[in-house]
């Protein structure tokens, strides 16, 4: 009889792969799928009884921006209480990592709350994370905007010249060479608006060498978006890179309902070069407060202020009433800010979520005072309501759009299925009971139907609580690859 650290005994397998179902056994060993075999046939002394449970892969969730999470919240309770046992990280063009400078600006500020926690290569920063022993996994994209404040320094509101150019290449081209997986940007952003589509084709060079992979939080989400899109796919193209689309919504009330044009344009575009996109499950998005995104919104909701105490929770149309001002004025009164745009069409979100090309991200802003609730419901939200109570897939097709579809779109070598061989990422859930229960009110709290997750073979959520395993890694480019390859 094999020695088996753990066997997972009387549950139903979603194994990731959007096969339907099936009972069976699941054993561990160090950090791997050992074996899954019929109910009653693996023994260990080590066993979880998971009778009415479902064994899943361990949920990757392929849009975050935990990069410094990882080292300051090691536990990452908001991530493995979902069954996350994997975060891609350094999304939207803001990356820890590489960072020449030492002054931590407002925009990095998004990601990063010490100083310390930045790095100059990324081999450094990926050497910090492994050394905060976190209980889940990271994978790392390296930000555009990022790039550019280390070659461009505060002159932002132009097109970069050819040195600078140069300079973000190298700096991309020796940080994929140490372990990252891609490049991200954010051409929405101030940071990065000015940039063209020629710079960010050029400094993205590197990616087709490396195999890296380009996200891209794109320069328009609302009246735009279609000519955005086509940027976003000559990017890719010119690149040589795979495309993945972050957070795709239709921004605004006059949006409401065109994804009628976006869906059509990604599913003719998959055929010509390889693309996909995430979503979250909500009508609100969140990010830092601006002013030209008031008018779009229904509702603004504020998630932190550096300036003015007790704005977080609150509702700006509240503060503005209360100041006796417009939102506008009262928005450049509490900056610097964070805010909850309620900006999308549930029909839209559903749509989305349920395209081919859809996998599932949070978006989720790990230090947030009030944070949007995506960051503790995500993964939980997607079973219990969209799945299980609305229909809108099988629970075996959710836990594909949070399993293996990310897995393969992200290269992450044996992750994101329960079969012999791959790492032990595993989600145990109820499926009755699953859900969310963070709400924009009340957004810090754990998911409900969350049995226990482990990651690489070490338990990082049970309970209700951490699990005291402390077995992430920051998944490394060349590694993955080559285990790829063996
Ligand atoms: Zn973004």
């Amino acid at each position: 009889m094999a020695a088996y650290d753990i066997v997972i005994r009387n549950g139903q397998v979603a194994d990731g792969t959007g096969k339907k179902l099936f009972a069976a056994d699941v054993a561990l060993k160090g950090d791997r799928i050992a074996a899954v075999g019929a109910p009653g046939s693996l023994k260990s002394e080590n066993e979880i009884d998971a009778t009415g449970k479902v064994v899943a892969p361990g949920f990757i969730d392929v849009h975050t921006h935990d990069d410094t999470a990882l080292i300051d919240n090691p536990t990452m309770a908001m991530k493995a209480s979902q069954g996350v046992t994997t975060v891609v990280c350094g999304n939207c063009g803001v990356s820890a990592a590489p960072y020449l400078n030492t002054d931590v600006g407002h925009w990095m500020s998004l990601i990063i709350k010490k100083k310390e926690n930045v790095s100059k290569d990324f081999a450094g920063f990926a050497a910090k994370v492994e050394a905060a022993r976190p209980a889940i996994n990271g994978a790392f994209l390296i930000g555009h905007g990022t790039l550019r404040m280390n070659a461009m320094g505060d002159d932002l509101g132009r097109v970069a010249t050819a040195p600078e150019i140069k300079q973000m290449r190298d700096l991309l081209d020796q940080s994929l060479e140490q372990g990252a997986i891609g490049m991200s940007s954010g051409l929405f952003y101030a940071v990065s608006n000015a940039a063209s589509t020629d710079e960010v084709a050029e400094v993205a060079a590197p990616l087709a060498k490396w195999g890296g992979i380009y996200t891209a939080h794109m320069r328009d989400e609302g009246d735009h978006i279609l000519k955005a899109m086509d940027e976003t796919f000559e990017i890719g193209r010119r690149a040589g890179a795979e495309i993945i689309v972050s957070h795709h919504k239709c921004s605004g009330r006059s949006n409401f309902g065109r994804m009628v044009e976006t869906l059509p344009k990604f599913t003719d575009a998959m055929k010509q070069q390889q693309i996909a996109f995430d979503v979250y499950p909500y009508i609100a998005g969140s990010t830092i407060l601006r002013s030209d995104m008031l008018e779009r919104a229904d509702k603004v909701l504020i998630t932190w202020s550096d300036k003015v105490a007790g704005m977080s929770g609150r509702d700006l149309k509240d503060i503005a009433a209360e100041m006796g001002c417009s939102m506008k004025e009262a928005a450049d009164h509490i900056q610097p800010a964070g805010a909850i745009y309620f900006m999308m069409d549930e029909k839209d979100v559903q749509a989305a979520m349920a395209h081919p090309g859809a996998m599932i991200g949070s978006d989720g802003i790990p230090f947030d005072a009030h944070p949007h609730p995506r960051l503790w419901g995500t993964f939980p939200r997607v079973l219990g309501h969209y799945s299980r109570d609305l229909k809108l897939f099988p629970l075996e097709d959710a836990v594909r759009r949070m399993t293996s579809y990310s897995a393969q779109r992200f290269h992450l070598t044996k992750r994101g299925e329960v079969k012999p061989g791959f790492y032990a990422d595993l989600c145990i859930f109820d499926p009755a009971t699953v859900i969310d229960t963070a709400t924009f009110e009340k957004p810090i709290a754990p998911a409900k139907g969350i049995d226990t997750v482990f990651c690489n073979g070490a338990i990082a959520w049970r309970d209700g609580k951490p699990g005291g395993g402390r077995a992430g890694r920051a998944l490394n480019r060349q590694a993955m690859q080559d285990e790829a390859k063996a």
